[in-house]
């Protein structure tokens, strides 16, 4: 194998995932190269003649060969930025999603004081990212986050000491909030909400790597709400906001799961696609 620069080898790649009918090859490309080589995005630019080294080169033709395969970069990376943010990924949790942000954004835009110390609850916090998030926009808030998956715990818990938020954060192993007890200002989730009978057939990155825990939301995709919107009656203090991620399709079932418990919706908030994404009660 003749050895590359790294400009070559970032070029090759970019090919070779186009050629492979990939429409991120050049985003793709780039984070597998600068993955491999442990290099910032500017070493690219300041020093592209570089060789890679045989152990860097062999690292590529790994990661290649994942991504070739239709492994997502988030995965063969380990990494994906949210909110501007870096998190670690594992088996056990989801791959952030952009949309995921809209559930940041509508907390911030309804909380009336950013600086003001609050309490907050994520259930499902899978990497921690909502919570993380947050806890990096609000300095004096703590918050606690709750998951079924020990992996995903220990994933969330490296994010929030990665991210500076580590001496704020608890976390618990809880199916729901059957072990969660006390009164919290904010209460957040990203649960899962596809319906058992979708996900056969969802995007075969979404499928074959993300976690099959973060995506069933049962029968209709409604049984987390159903839990939740009854445990924030529990768990919210009064004038407690409750803040949840949804599918495209489910803000009118939402309406009406949300005036069966008794709660108001006071946003209904879109993501960039356009479509209804977080319901904060
Ligand atoms: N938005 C995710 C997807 O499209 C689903 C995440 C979830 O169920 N919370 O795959």
């Amino acid at each position: 194998m003749s050895i590359l620069t790294r400009a070559q080898a970032l070029r090759n790649l970019r090919q070779t995932l186009m050629e492979a009918g990939f429409e991120t090859a050049a985003i793709d490309a780039r984070l597998l190269v600068l993955s491999a080589l442990d290099i910032p995005a500017t070493a690219l630019i300041t020093n592209p003649d570089i060789p890679l080294t045989p152990a860097e080169a062999e690292l590529l033709a790994a990661f290649t060969r994942r991504r070739l395969a239709h492994e997502p970069v988030a995965r063969i990376v380990g990494e994906r930025e949210f909110w501007g943010l870096p998190f670690a990924l594992s088996a056990e949790t989801l791959v952030p999603r952009p949309d995921t942000e809209t559930v940041v954004e509508t907390v911030l835009e309804l909380l009336p004081d950013r600086q003001a110390p609050l309490l907050m609850a994520d259930f499902g916090t899978g990497s921690g990212c909502i919570l993380v998030a947050l806890l990096h926009e609000l300095p004096q808030a703590t918050g606690l986050g709750v998951d079924l998956s020990p992996g995903a715990l220990e994933t969330a818990r490296r994010n929030a000491w990665a991210n500076g938020v580590g001496d704020r954060s608890l976390f618990a192993l809880s199916h729901w909030a059957d072990a969660v007890t006390g009164q919290f200002d904010l209460i957040v989730s990203n649960p899962p909400y596809i319906a058992s009978p979708v996900i056969p057939t969802l995007d075969r990155e979404v499928r074959e790597h993300d976690p099959l825990l973060a995506l069933d939301g049962g029968p209709d995709g409604l049984e987390p709400y159903r839990i939740l919107l009854d445990e924030a009656r529990r768990l919210l203090v009064p004038g407690g906001l409750l803040a949840v991620e949804i599918g495209y399709d489910q803000a009118e079932e939402l309406k009406t799961l949300a005036a069966e418990k008794g709660l108001e919706i006071v946003e209904i908030a879109h993501d960039l696609s356009g479509n209804p994404r977080c319901v904060a009660m």
